[in-house]
């Protein structure tokens, strides 16, 4: 087992400001559907009690521990605002509960008034929601801001030394799949830390759901937005960027019929997106041997045994109906590494895929 993937999991604390600083409203979002939690932004006491929550639940080799400001736009708030913010999280740092804070903000928000405000505090990570990097795509999007901007915010945090997160989406008005590849070529050319990749959906009370009723916005369908998603996650791990989440996070709120009017919502978004890619490797190696023998023996890094078998063994299923297949059975070999597959039939021949050239093999997040 590589270093890194022996490594204890980070423990993020999530402080929700839900629109909190936001010049307007993006046309694909609702904080507050989200996060189901009104306007009203946090004090010292609700950054603690996260804290011990959080704290009292994860296991205690959880390293690092970071407080997360999330859901807002948390350079847009007022100077005095983030400093009380960034001092009440502080305070857990120099208790030794926490080891640093993390925040999301909009590249316009960086400047070098605001990076010396925080320079103050023991901010380690900043996450730019850029979105995309077509300008087309932003203005339809009503982002209020361009690819440039996130170019020129991005080398300056890495100029200060930050750890900087891209957060980029899937299905924006007006993008089509070259659009979204171009957008992660983009992204990835900004060399970030670590990317996140959320697919559009329509919620409920965004500019997006007028539109969408109105016949004006065709949301993505699942199997495109995995689609989309599956070719991106190939090409961040392939230039050796972490992706660290594919999907929006599964709650009640979020279920199709609540905060969600449309679009390609699944609560196991990234196990899609990491099926998908098994698959087409599956089906990409498995064509000699069905014509010699039609049995087929997967295997892969065992925690990518999930990844073969498919939502509900659906690729499994979608394998057997194909013609000339007699058997197909998958299993694991943790001499494998994360983005490799091998099959072979009785007679013991063996193909072998890599779907990601790492530059730092083993230094995939596997997730
Ligand atoms: S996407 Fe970000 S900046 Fe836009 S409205 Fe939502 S929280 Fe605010």
């Amino acid at each position: 087992m590589s270093a890194d993937r022996s490594r204890a999991k980070p423990l993020i604390v999530p402080v929700f400001i839900p629109h909190a600083g936001c010049p307007h409203r993006c046309a694909f979002c609702d904080q507050t559907a989200i996060t189901h939690a009104g306007p009203v932004l946090p004090d010292a006491a609700a950054v603690a009690r996260q804290v011990r929550t959080f704290r009292s639940l994860a296991r205690p080799d959880r390293h690092p521990v970071q407080i997360a400001f999330y859901g807002g736009n948390f350079l847009g708030l007022p100077e005095e605002t983030v400093r009380s913010l960034l001092a009440a999280a502080q305070d857990h740092v120099q208790r030794g509960a926490v080891h640093s804070i993390r925040f999301s903000t909009r590249p316009d928000t960086i400047d070098e008034r605001r990076l010396d405000l925080i320079s103050a505090f023991s901010a380690a990570d900043v996450e730019l929601g850029a979105q995309s990097m077509d300008d087309r795509v932003l203005a339809l999007s009503n982002r209020g801001h361009t690819a440039e901007t996130t170019r020129r915010a991005a080398a300056m945090l890495k100029a200060r030394g930050y750890n900087v997160g891209i957060q980029m989406m899937v299905g924006l008005p007006g993008e089509d799949p070259e659009g979204a590849a171009a957008t992660g070529r983009a992204v990835a050319d900004l060399r970030p830390d670590f990317v996140r990749i959320y697919p559009t959906v329509v919620l409920r009370g965004s500019v997006l759901a007028r539109r969408f009723r109105e016949g004006r916005y065709p949301p993505l369908s699942l199997a495109d937005g995995v689609e989309r998603t599956a070719a991106l996650r190939l090409l961040f791990e392939g230039r050796g960027i972490p992706v660290i989440r594919t999907g929006l996070q599964a709650s009640a709120d979020l279920a199709p019929g609540a905060a969600i009017v449309a679009g390609p919502y699944h609560p196991a978004f990234g196990h899609l997106v990491l099926s998908k890619i098994f698959f087409d490797m599956m089906v990409d190696a498995s064509g000699e041997l069905i014509a010699a023998s039609g049995e087929l023996f997967f295997k892969a890094h065992p925690r990518r045994v999930n990844a073969l078998r498919g939502m509900g063994n659906g690729n499994l299923r979608a394998l057997e109906s194909r013609p000339g297949v007699r058997s197909v059975r998958v299993g694991g070999d943790p001499a494998l590494e994360p983005w490799d597959l091998t099959v072979s039939d009785r007679t013991g021949r063996t193909i072998f895929r890599r779907a990601v050239e790492s530059p730092e093999p083993g230094s995939s997040t596997c997730g």
